[in-house]
């Protein structure tokens, strides 16, 4: 069984990159700076930016390279908001925070496009819109209450019924969907490395193929066991997400690994790639093992799913993606898949992303629950912002807690996935 960790050189973004590897150089030595981030995905990297910005000193250390984790292998898709809807965020967290942050989530997008204009990140950034489709008549009542909150908010969605998501993504297999038009698609790869060159460029010091492997308290800060040299910052981020290992105890406990899978096909003949989520629309279902599918930036069709519970991808699921592509996309029988790859998302028990600072100058920030592109870059942001003395952080810190069962995982997350499969069938499940 293939490791999805070193499958990365399978995935269609890394074979089909506009923007070169950065072939940023090993650490050593000694460096001092205010902030030290560890992470070179999308989290690590918008802090870096806009740390560097604000004059502060930063250095960010990549283990492997730049957007080796989720950053560079995942769908390319833009989405603003979270998984909790507007009036939720409220009800949580009281009117005037709740409405902050909705505001904050809901610009993530309007950030990423405008990031990538002012840097000039060619990403193949194209603003077609996102449309969540309605799996079942359940699932279709909650996307509509959502639509209309957004709605509510000043956003221009749009409510679809069932013929219009059919003509406009190609499946007739949908019952209705909203459509927000503040969505995008990316190249996910590219634009990793496209902030990572905006934020060197800002000033800031970045370093690949330097595992941090110590973090210790120091009386001023903190100092850090990076590639082959050590460091002494005032404050650590990490951004390791999903691929957290056992640097800070209790971390990796705190969420759940799961994998996701993709293909890409070749370039889709004329005639399907006009019916067939044409415009750089993308389109997420409400099922809870969702698929989600999109145009590649070469008219290819691309679409994920789950994955194996664990490291090693999964044949048999790749051959039901496959499978439900064409149970969604007959047309596209014949079409050859020319890329398969994975990568792990990171989940949290309440679905939220979360943001803790288990001791002073430490802070953590992860779990976007398969919806990083554009919420890493605004909590990076918030981030920066904060350490810079500008703004206080929005979103709450919560206490880091190991979740109990994390040993069990696999099998534990095993049995949801059965479940989750028969609720999904049954028409339940919605989110
Ligand atoms: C297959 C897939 C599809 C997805 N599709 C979408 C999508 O379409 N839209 C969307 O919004 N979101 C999507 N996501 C989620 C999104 O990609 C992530 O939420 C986001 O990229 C997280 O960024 P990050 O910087 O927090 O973490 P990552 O990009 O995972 O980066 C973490 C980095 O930390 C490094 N690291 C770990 N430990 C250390 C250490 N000790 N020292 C140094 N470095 C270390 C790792 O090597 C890794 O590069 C998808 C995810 C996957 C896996």
């Amino acid at each position: 069984m293939k490791s999805s960790q070193e499958g990365f050189a399978d995935s269609l973004w890394w074979n089909e990159s506009e923007e070169p590897p950065c072939g940023f150089t090993p650490h050593a030595g000694h460096s001092e700076v205010d902030v030290a981030i560890v992470g070179g995905g999308i989290t690590g990297l918008s802090a870096a930016l806009h740390l560097a910005e604000a004059g502060l000193r930063v250095a960010l250390f990549e283990a492997r390279h730049i957007g080796f984790g989720a950053s560079g292998r995942n769908g390319g898709q833009v989405i603003p908001g979270l998984k909790y809807d507007p009036d939720e965020l409220v009800t949580k967290y009281g009117a005037d925070r709740g409405a902050r942050l909705a505001g904050m989530v809901g610009g993530a997008a309007d950030l990423t496009f405008d990031l990538i204009a002012r840097h000039g990140i060619r990403c193949n950034p194209v603003r077609g819109g996102w449309i969540q489709a309605a799996h079942s008549p359940h699932a279709r009542e909650t996307i509509m209450r959502r639509g209309r909150q957004w709605q509510a908010r000043g956003v221009p969605v749009e409510i679809l019924s069932r013929d219009e998501v059919a003509a406009r993504t190609g499946t007739p297999n949908q019952h209705g969907g909203w459509l927000d038009p503040r969505a995008g698609a990316i190249q996910p790869l590219d634009y990793t490395r496209g902030l990572a060159r905006a934020a060197q460029r800002a000033g800031a010091m970045l370093h690949e193929q330097s595992p941090v492997r110590e973090l210790a308290r120091t009386a001023t800060g903190w100092s850090l066991r990076a590639g082959q040299g050590r460091c002494t910052a005032r404050r650590v981020i990490l951004g390791t997400n999903a691929y957290t290992d056992r640097l800070y105890p209790g971390l990796a406990q705190s969420v759940l690994p799961v994998q996701s899978m993709q293909l890409a096909t070749d370039p889709l003949p004329a005639g399907l790639a006009e019916r067939i989520m044409p415009g750089g629309l993308m389109m997420s279902e409400t099922r809870k093992l969702a698929f989600y599918m999109r145009q590649t930036p070469r008219g290819g069709f691309m679409i994920g799913g789950r994955g194996a519970v664990g490291d090693g991808e999964d044949r048999q699921l790749m051959m039901a993606l496959e499978r439900g592509m064409l149970k969604l996309f007959p047309d596209l029988q014949g079409v050859p898949v020319r890329y398969r790859w994975s990568g792990h998302v990171c989940l949290s028990l309440d679905g939220l992303p979360h943001f803790h600072e288990p001791e002073p100058g430490l802070l953590c920030l992860l779990a976007y629950n398969g919806r990083g592109v554009a919420l890493a870059t605004a909590f990076g942001r918030m981030l920066a912002e904060e350490i810079a003395g500008r703004a206080e952080a929005v979103y709450p810190r919560t206490r880091l807690v190991r979740i109990g069962w994390h040993a069990l995982r696999r099998p534990v997350m095993g049995l949801g996935v059965r479940w989750y499969w028969l609720k999904d069938s049954l028409g339940f499940t919605s989110k």
